[in-house]
């Protein structure tokens, strides 16, 4: 379960993200979306534990990103739309050290069913240079999966990949959430957040616009249309004032 209370995050005197509270529970898929710069990605690296917060506090599983990050951090997974990937380790490689970096038990047969699932069978001595972009995400998702994360974060996860890897992905996502995972999957593509999400946050200037199911946010604005439409009115219509840095910042 991921729990984010009064979030706030600074840069400098620009306000990225405004006092924000939500929660995703376990077995469930929350979509993140919202206009570029509206704080989606600060949000996701703070949940993450790699910037950290300026006001609010974010727990996963239980643990607080801040105080207690170890513990936070084994229960969780980020796969951002820029894989950062080993040049000298290989495919195997890279999840035989994600193995032993989260201490996961029968890490062989694992990383071989998650190979298949990601379609890298053939290219397990591959080092990540001889990967295409899509190979290379896909290895990025395989290795965030393998430690059975509780709280899954997916930024952009369908970049560069072809049809077929787009809808093993989805089934992928949807099958980690009713394993009991609780996934946010921020995306500008409306139609898989749609598809995917349980529930979905719309981000505008830092500030929670809307959130609710699907059918929820539609009887918001009246309107019998898809998200596309749904996002196109609420972020249209959302006008926040500018926010003073608090005292300290972080
Ligand atoms: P996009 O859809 O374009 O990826 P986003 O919703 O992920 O956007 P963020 O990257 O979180 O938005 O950025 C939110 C705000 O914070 C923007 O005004 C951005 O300029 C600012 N920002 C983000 N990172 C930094 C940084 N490292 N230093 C200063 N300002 C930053």
């Amino acid at each position: 379960m991921i729990e984010v209370q009064e979030f706030s995050k600074y840069y400098a005197e620009t306000c990225a993200v405004n006092r924000i509270s939500f929660r995703v529970d376990a077995g469930e898929i929350l979509g993140l979306v919202g206009p570029n710069g509206a704080g989606k990605t600060t949000t996701l690296r703070a949940i993450a534990g790699i910037i950290p917060p300026t006001l609010g506090h974010i727990t996963i599983a239980g643990h607080d990103v801040r105080a207690n990050p170890l513990a936070a951090k084994r229960e969780l997974a980020f796969v951002s739309d820029e894989p950062r990937l080993f040049d000298y380790l290989t495919v195997r490689e890279h999840l035989r050290f994600f193995g032993r970096l989260y201490g996961t038990d029968d890490v062989e047969p694992k990383a071989t069913a998650l190979i298949a699932e990601m379609e890298l069978g053939g290219k397990e001595d591959a080092l990540p240079g001889a990967l295409s972009r899509g190979m290379k995400q896909k290895l990025a998702a395989a290795c965030a999966l393998l430690h059975a994360p509780k709280a899954l974060l997916l930024d952009e996860p369908l970049t560069g990949l072809d049809p077929v890897a787009i809808r093993r992905m989805k089934r992928t996502i949807r099958a980690r959430a009713d394993a009991g995972t609780a996934v946010i999957v921020s995306s500008h593509l409306l139609s898989l957040v749609e598809e995917i999400s349980n529930r979905v946050l719309v981000l505008v200037q830092g500030h929670i616009a809307a959130i609710g199911r699907m059918d929820e946010l539609k009887a918001s604005i009246g309107a019998k249309a898809d998200l596309e439409e749904v996002f196109l009115r609420i972020t249209g219509a959302s006008e926040f004032p500018p926010t003073n840095p608090p005292q300290e910042k972080t």
